[in-house]
């Protein structure tokens, strides 16, 4: 699933094929892609013109002059920039001609993402309900340790709570509590400033080099150009049960919290 290292490499693969350009005309292929609009609604960002591409978490919203338009990509969504006359791929459910020459596709095997026309504001909207985000000037290990101060929950569920931080899922919240060597069960709301500062860093850091290998690509992510990332080499802890802790050799063992799997080290993970 597409977590913030890719949806922010989709962002950038997309701006400059957007960014400046028209839409000239628009192709619903299936409708039900779409949420709280219409295939009239898309249609009518027709002669509207991108000026900006923002993400917030794992929302991406393509500004348009009189629109937003906010897309998820879920678990298999893929945006991409192809000429007009390229075959379309199964699953393709909406495409918007710009003024290049080129289509803009939206295409979603497993349909969990979407697409919706908002008002302007909506990004705005959007980020005041999300919670801290890595790699944003708040990102702070104080900020970090008020939004899990006092809570009781496993750290590795609040993580990939949107409201606390956004951004983060399955792959990088085991990632990163790999690297500040924090068990996923630890209740989250009563560590040190120094544990609350190694998670913060750890998050950052983990953010930045999947940022630096373009995201992580098993199967499906891909940014605009249909370009996957490098990071999947990179990875330590998540999809690596049973094989050996890179530490300390340990095998990796796999727990489920709250229903979603947790991969981690319960040698180098102690709880604290
Ligand atoms: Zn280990």
């Amino acid at each position: 699933m597409p977590e913030l290292p890719e949806v922010e490499m989709v962002r950038r693969s997309l701006e400059p094929l957007l960014v400046g350009h028209k839409i000239v005309g628009a192709d619903v292929l299936f409708e039900d892609y779409l949420r709280e609009c219409s295939g009239n609604d898309v249609c009518s960002l027709v002669e509207q013109r991108f000026h900006q591409l923002v993400r917030h978490g794992k929302y991406l919203y393509l500004m348009v002059d009189e629109r937003e338009l906010e897309t998820h990509l879920g678990m298999t969504g893929r945006l991409l920039v192809c000429g007009r006359g390229e075959e379309r791929v199964k699953h393709t459910h909406v495409c918007l001609h710009l003024d290049s020459g080129q289509e803009l596709r939206f295409i979603d095997p497993r349909r969990f993402g979407y697409l919706r026309i908002r008002r302007t504001g909506a990004a705005h909207e959007r980020q005041s309900m999300l919670g801290i985000e890595p790699l944003r000037p708040d990102f702070t290990w104080q900020n970090v340790e008020k939004a899990l101060r006092g809570r009781k929950a496993p750290l590795k569920s609040l993580l990939m709570d949107q409201k606390i931080v956004a951004g983060l899922g399955n792959i990088y919240a085991d990632e990163a509590l790999f690297r500040a060597q924090l068990n996923p069960c630890q209740p989250a709301g009563a560590l040190s400033e120094e544990v609350y500062q190694r998670l913060c860093d750890a998050i950052e850091s983990v953010i930045a080099d999947a940022l630096g290998a373009g995201g992580t690509t098993f199967s499906d992510y891909v940014d605009a150009n249909g370009d996957g990332g490098e990071f999947y080499r990179s990875l330590d802890a998540y999809g690596r049960e049973g094989q050996p802790c890179r530490h300390c050799d340990t095998p990796l063992v796999r727990m489920v919290l709250g229903g979603r799997s947790a991969c981690y080290c319960s040698r180098c993970q102690p709880l604290v």
